[in-house]
């Protein structure tokens, strides 16, 4: 089979009540009415998935997946990626070594316990990192992450041990064989669709919202053979109404390009890693791995 152009990752991050309690620190009982709707909101994502015969990756908090179990467990059963999303939506870069380990550790057992699930990628909490997430990855076994925006289209290899300040030269670190799926803002549903008093005005038309994932899908599919456009959603967020009409709009617009497959971000990572060893992309991208960098 001919490469695909394009790899589309509609990705989602079942948050659930996650979100609110560990990133927004939240004590109301209707903010967190809002991630339970997520339960509720699911089947319908899963149903447009289906329609066009779409499998993808879910990104699932332990604490999500002992909250609901049996829903998390279909995911697996339908051939859908589980993708490691922290504990309960903390940032691990609030906590010591110790810390982040257990939050590692409690979602991996979480997704273990309930799916049967040993997740090969990573995607953190609101995409916080501490200077130690890579090597933890490593050393836990991940294969790839997905909260960071070096590239826009194309996976790049993270580096360990990058060291910065105000007073020196940036100093690259050592090149890893963890794989970068990219994200952006720019592709997540949160920030123009969920209205959050005081910190995130949200609301935006979903025709606006439209314009901007559409326009970068046809960026992408023009001028970046062979990555992936990966959006970030949300049941919680793209399971109401017109954000789900949305969605199929967008889907019947991708689909309609000859060389785009639908598929988890676990089998885009496969394809692109064994056509892009570290060594040669590391020969292919001197600039972006520092070795060329100087000191002032
Ligand atoms: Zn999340």
């Amino acid at each position: 089979m001919a490469e695909p152009r394009l790899s589309c990752c509609i990705t989602f991050d079942f948050d659930a009540m996650s979100s609110w309690i560990g990133s927004l620190k939240s004590r109301n009982p209707s903010m967190i009415s809002r991630g339970q709707f997520g339960a509720v909101a699911l089947p319908r994502i899963l149903a447009l998935l289906d329609r066009y015969s779409i499998r993808t990756s879910f990104a699932v908090p332990g604490h999500t997946a002992y909250a609901y179990p049996r829903l998390v467990a279909d995911l697996a059963a339908r051939g859908h990626e589980l993708v490691h999303h922290g504990w309960v939506h903390e940032n691990p870069a609030a906590f010591d070594e110790a810390g982040e380990r257990r939050v590692l550790e409690e979602g991996l057992t979480a997704l273990e316990r309930v799916a049967g699930v040993r997740p090969r990628g990573y995607r953190s909490p609101a995409w916080d990192l501490s200077e130690r997430t890579v090597d933890l990855l490593l050393e836990y076994g991940f294969e790839y992450d997905s909260s960071c925006m070096g590239h826009d289209f194309l996976p790049y290899y993270l580096r360990s041990g990058d060291r910065w300040s105000v007073d020196t030269a940036y100093h690259f670190g050592t090149t890893t064989e963890l794989v970068e799926l990219p994200v952006a803002w720019s592709l997540d549903d949160f920030p123009p669709s969920e209205f959050v008093l005081g910190m995130n005005t949200g609301l935006m038309a979903p025709s606006a919202i439209e314009e901007n994932w559409r326009g970068d899908f046809d960026y992408a599919y023009r001028h970046c053979p062979g990555g992936a456009y990966i959006l970030t959603l949300h049941p919680q967020t793209t399971g109401r109404g017109n954000r789900l009409l949305l969605l199929e709009r967008l889907l019947d617009h991708f689909a309609a390009h000859d060389g785009v497959v639908f598929e988890p971000m676990g089998d885009f990572f496969t394809r692109w890693k064994a056509a892009h060893p570290r060594a040669a992309w590391m020969a292919a991208n001197e600039d972006l791995t520092g070795v060329h960098a100087i000191e002032p």
